[in-house]
């Protein structure tokens, strides 16, 4: 994978960071925490020496991956020092060597690495799903979550997801209590036949919550149950596999291929949800979802709260990974952002996601939106 960028010998002369605060539409919430208000994000712009320049996107959530300060600063002081004068054809040791330069910070990770390929496949004129490898699909299917508090705004969503032709919708559970679960589950089972209902507890139970709620949920027969419990409860996902009829799927419980081959030898899953900001980017988000295939497991594109930026990303990586056959979540952009940073819609028809073919990532993002939603910058 991107041998192609063999031939790129210019350098990297200047990178830019910001921290943005990015409006949103409602109050959403987890199993694991809250959102309202704002989507806190870190976007990286690495310029080369003829002036062309490529993004990346970190959007790290404080209760699950990390803090946009902790992404910001890895960027801005740890990582910078190993990437400005750097020859865009040293891809490969560069993001080695960040990797080892500040533990963690994923996101952070899988910006830089965004950023990077974004402007070598600028230069190249290739798409950056063709220097990750083969193209395996054009189209990926949209799931949508369903997480406001108001199920009846919820509701509302539904009728315009469907109006939109989105067939696949993620019911977020495990924030109030069962009762509300159980109802909305049955609710949009009986008047939406047409949907296709995944469910995601974002580790809101504990383990004796899910040993009696998880079994009842799955007598609805929901399309798949997404990690009911705490991440590091491996036991707990491997009696609740065992329990279920419908798939238990790991999310926060595998973050790389370290945790994608403990989950298969624990079997605490019948697959996994791959996101760029858990695995650091898009060629380690690739690798756990190789490794899933291996196993028989299929997987999913999942993603955090991001901006159009960060789902081309993950857009680019699945049309280039055979297994991720699940479809994909980047819907943030569309229904939930007031404004995205791209200049054109993120492109989204009939409740599928398009590929983009143009260079690079494929879609200009408007960078006086950098400055409108600015919290802290730091320009070379
Ligand atoms: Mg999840």
């Amino acid at each position: 994978m991107v041998s192609n960028l063999a031939t790129l010998e210019e350098k990297i002369v200047a990178m830019d960071v910001w921290h943005l605060s990015m409006p949103v539409n409602s109050r959403r919430d987890h199993g694991i925490g809250t959102i309202a208000n704002a989507i806190e994000i870190i976007v990286v712009r690495l310029t080369s020496e003829s002036g062309q320049t490529g993004y990346g996107e970190g959007s790290p959530w404080s209760v699950f991956t990390g803090t946009p300060e902790a992404s910001y600063a890895a960027l801005d002081r740890y990582l910078r020092p190993h990437v400005v004068g750097q020859r865009l054809n040293q891809f490969s040791d560069t993001m080695a060597i960040c990797r080892r330069a500040v533990v963690h910070c994923t996101e952070a990770k899988s910006a830089l690495e965004s950023a990077w390929l974004d402007l070598s496949g600028r230069i190249l004129k290739q798409p950056v799903w063709a220097l990750l490898g083969e193209q395996c699909r054009s189209r990926i299917p949209l799931s949508v979550s369903l997480a406001n508090p108001e199920f009846d705004d919820d509701i509302a969503l539904v009728e315009r997801l469907i109006d939109d032709g989105v067939g696949l919708v993620k019911l977020k559970t495990g924030f109030k209590d069962h009762a509300f679960d159980m109802m909305r589950l049955e609710h949009l089972q009986t008047n939406y036949p047409q949907l296709t209902v995944r469910i995601d507890y974002n580790q809101g139970l504990s383990v004796d919550e899910a040993l009696k709620q998880v079994p009842e949920i799955d007598q609805l027969a929901p399309s798949f149950i997404e990690q009911p419990v705490a991440h590091y409860e491996y036991d707990a996902m491997a009696k609740l596999r065992s329990m279920t009829k419908a798939p238990l799927l790991a999310d926060e419980s595998v973050f790389g291929p370290h945790d994608m081959r403990r989950a298969i030898k624990e079997e605490i899953c019948d697959g996994v949800s791959v996101k760029i900001m858990k695995s650091a980017g898009m060629m380690q988000g690739m690798e756990v979802a190789q490794i899933a295939g291996n196993a028989g497991l299929p997987a999913y594109g999942g993603d955090m709260f991001e901006s159009g930026l960060a789902h081309l990303a993950g857009v680019h990586m699945i049309a280039s990974t055979p297994n991720i056959t699940l479809g994909c979540e980047f819907y943030h952009a569309t229904y939930y952002l007031n404004e995205d940073l791209l200049i054109l819609p993120f492109p989204i028809e009939e409740g599928e996601v398009m590929v983009p073919n143009d260079p690079g990532l494929g879609m200009e993002i408007d960078s006086s939106r950098l400055e409108k939603y600015c919290q802290v910058n730091s320009l070379s």
